[in-house]
């Protein structure tokens, strides 16, 4: 069973397509997971873990390694 995460809540889209990921309820876990199911994008944990799939989408950017530059400049 699938439902869609409500528009309130804010997650990343899907690395991969850009879509907004769904949950789905398993027997024995929750998934978040793109719709799309070429992409083969869940994660799985015993709660709705958004955390775990917004990192696993965010773009690749190391924080560390910017350093300073994000500085505002206005
Ligand atoms: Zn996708």
């Amino acid at each position: 069973m699938t439902y869609e995460i409500q528009p309130a809540i804010v997650c990343e889209n899907c690395i991969k397509c850009g879509r907004r990921p769904v949950i789905e309820q398993t027997k024995k876990d929750w998934k978040v997971k793109c719709p799309n199911k070429s992409c083969a994008n869940e994660v799985s944990s015993s709660i709705v873990d958004m955390e775990q799939w917004n990192r696993k989408n965010k773009p690749d950017i190391d924080i560390n390694q910017q350093g300073t530059t994000f500085k505002h400049t206005a």
